[in-house]
């Protein structure tokens, strides 16, 4: 890459000097082919489910005399209709929570609930691949945040475990309190992800394997949503991975005090 510069010149008043700025473009470049592949990106998402869409229904019509086929291309086109629904569902959620001011009046929600939450979402996922799901959890572990938000990020992860993880495998979940941070883990036995990937898979539409993400109902955004939610939130999320055994995704979020904090004018004389 290229470093270049957008130079300005201008005269300061009266005092024969002038002033030149010298203003480094890279970053905007790389923001703007950023945004140009994002764009890119979201037409072919779109495109390709709307495509086969409309292949499907040409062939719906000239086979309207072979019931069996027409059952069979409609499911078809039920499921290219669910894409398209999830891709956009997704597109939304990502164009809501990026760079989103932060929370003015944050609930009080407690990580083992948003954990049952996202559990329940993925266990006809995992019953149809007989992953055992467990989740375990410790002392406190309440936050501050969105609490649809906070499923969703938690969904995600789990999804993605089931999704790549054989068959008859484990995921794990733990949340529990380190310090002043509440800290939950998805830990499953699955693909795992190589290490040349790992630092890129929080991309939007980044995936290790295309063809194996779609198989599976991905959209490539679910990590993207993960990671401006955790922004969202203070928190962050990491990942560590090991190709053949297994990944495990970290959730961090700061810890809700135990108690509120007495509003102006609650009697203290007690
Ligand atoms: P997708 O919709 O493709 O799952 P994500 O943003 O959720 O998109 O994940 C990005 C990519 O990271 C996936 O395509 C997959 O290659 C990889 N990935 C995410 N989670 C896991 C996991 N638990 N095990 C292995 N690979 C994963």
């Amino acid at each position: 890459d290229s470093t270049s510069f957008a130079v300005r010149v201008a005269p300061l008043g009266g005092t024969g000097l002038v002033l030149v700025l010298a203003e480094d473009q890279t970053e905007r470049r790389r923001v703007e082919a950023v945004r140009r592949d994002f764009v890119a990106n979201i037409s072919h998402e779109l495109k390709t489910p709307v495509g086969a869409l409309s292949l499907l229904a040409e062939t719906v019509a000239d086979a309207s005399d072979d019931p069996e086929a027409v059952r069979r291309f409609t499911g078809r086109m039920q499921q290219e209709a669910a894409r398209l629904t999830s891709v956009i569902q997704d597109l939304i959620t990502l164009s809501r929570i990026q760079g989103a001011e932060p929370m003015a009046e944050p609930d009080r929600i407690s990580m083992e609930s948003v954990v049952d939450e996202a559990l329940d979402a993925v266990r006809m996922a995992a019953d149809a691949k007989e992953i055992e799901l467990v989740s375990s959890g410790t002392e406190d572990t309440t936050v501050l945040g969105d609490e649809g938000l906070l499923v969703t990020a938690m969904r995600n992860l789990v999804a993605n475990a089931v999704a790549y993880s054989p068959e008859r495998t484990r995921v794990s979940v733990t949340a529990e309190a380190v310090d002043d941070m509440v800290e939950i883990s998805v830990a499953d036995q699955g693909i795992g992800i190589p290490t040349q990937d790992l630092e890129r898979i929080f991309e939007r539409f980044y995936r290790v394997d295309a063809a194996r993400s779609r198989a599976t109902g991905g959209t490539g955004l679910g990590l993207a949503i993960v990671k401006h939610i955790m922004t969202h939130h203070r928190g962050e999320v990491t990942v560590w991975s090991k190709e053949g055994s297994g990944s495990t995704f970290t959730l961090r979020l700061p810890r809700a005090q135990t108690r509120e904090p007495l509003s102006p004018g609650e009697n203290t004389n007690q």
